[in-house]
């Protein structure tokens, strides 16, 4: 479904990326780890456009999309959830999925998905018409997912959905995530640095280090992999 080959991105002469290669098949959950500063969200970045890549392709559902504008991208099928729950903190709740929905004009189907936003996070639907902003962490996470899902998406990305949130309501947008991966069957990439939680709702996995990816392998052989395991799950 996804695909990026010698993908390389910049900020200027920084080098961000240097030569990343990754694939994500359709209905698969894939989670990219790695430490602070290992270009985790410039990946997402590159691959919904925000920060295209200098050198390299990425293709999605065979269409080179490396190229494109974000605005394109969201209308072919990836929708990005970004680091820090950034949703619209003066607008309603109600009105944060509207923007989620702004390019679709199919008004019924927009209906059915929030009434199956609201059946996934019914505190949605009792605050819809409260601020954004006077919501939870939490509860903005769940926000900023539903956004993200209201465009209808085939591919969600996901930039540390777990930082900040208390263990509890962490587990609570995981089985989300594993809920819409396979309820709604939509493909998820997954850039975590709780490595142990990502790991153990993914297919497979890619670690990063330096802008490059250093291993690659199912999600239960890296859990496995003592490399892994001293780096990134604190065992
Ligand atoms: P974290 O887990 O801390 O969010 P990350 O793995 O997501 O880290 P990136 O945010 O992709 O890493 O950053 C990769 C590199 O690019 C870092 O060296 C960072 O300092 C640099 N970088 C990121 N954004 C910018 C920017 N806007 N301008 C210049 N350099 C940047």
């Amino acid at each position: 479904m996804l695909k990026l080959i010698d993908v390389n991105t910049y900020y200027g002469k920084i080098q961000a990326l240097k030569g990343i290669d990754i694939e994500v098949g359709e209905g698969e959950i894939i989670c990219l780890i790695g430490a602070n500063g290992a270009g985790k969200t410039t990946t997402l970045m590159s691959i919904s456009g925000i920060v295209p890549p200098r050198r390299g392709e990425i293709f999605f559902t065979g269409r080179p999309i490396h190229e494109m504008e974000p605005d394109a991208i969201v209308a072919m099928g990836i929708s990005q959830v970004p680091e820090g729950r950034r949703i619209f903190p003066f607008l309603t709740v109600a009105e944060n999925l509207d923007m989620g929905a702004f390019l679709r004009n199919d008004k019924s189907e927009i209906k059915t998905d929030l009434e199956y936003i609201f059946d996934l996070f019914p505190v949605l639907a009792e605050r819809r018409h409260q601020a954004g902003g006077t919501l939870s962490g939490g509860e903005q996470q769940m926000l900023a997912i539903s956004r993200a899902l209201m465009a209808r998406p085939r591919l969600l990305l996901l930039d540390e959905p777990s930082l900040g949130l208390a263990p509890m309501m962490v587990r609570r947008i995981f089985d989300t995530i594993e809920k819409i991966n396979t309820e709604n069957k939509t493909t998820i990439f997954l850039v975590e640095q709780n490595a142990n939680l990502a790991l153990k709702i993914a297919n497979r996995g890619y670690v990063m280090e330096n802008g490059r990816i250093t291993i690659t392998d199912s999600a239960a052989s890296l859990l496995a992999n003592e490399d892994v395991k001293k780096a990134y799950l604190g065992i």
